[in-house]
């Protein structure tokens, strides 16, 4: 894993939910891209669709207070 630079949640909103009127309990932020979807944790686990369709392996947490990366690829968190 190579991250210089975090990228942060633009919006505190999950994209792919809002399209489709849904709810969502935490939110991560792709660092290929930069898109912040919605954790495992929420019904329709967009961010670890995203990682897999995408191939975008690391978010971190757009949560307030965490601050944190996981990588799809490894199953690890990191903290920074
Ligand atoms: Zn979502
Ligand atoms: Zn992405």
């Amino acid at each position: 894993m190579a991250i210089k630079t975090i990228k942060r949640a633009k919006k505190r909103e999950c994209e792919e939910c809002v399209k489709i009127g849904s709810g969502w309990v935490h939110l991560r932020t792709c660092q290929t891209c930069g898109v912040t979807l919605c954790c495992d944790s929420s019904p329709n686990r967009h961010a670890s669709k995203h990682a897999r369709a995408a191939g975008h392996p690391v978010v971190v947490s757009a949560e307030p207070g965490e601050q944190w990366l996981y990588c799809f690829v490894d199953d690890a968190f990191t903290e920074y």
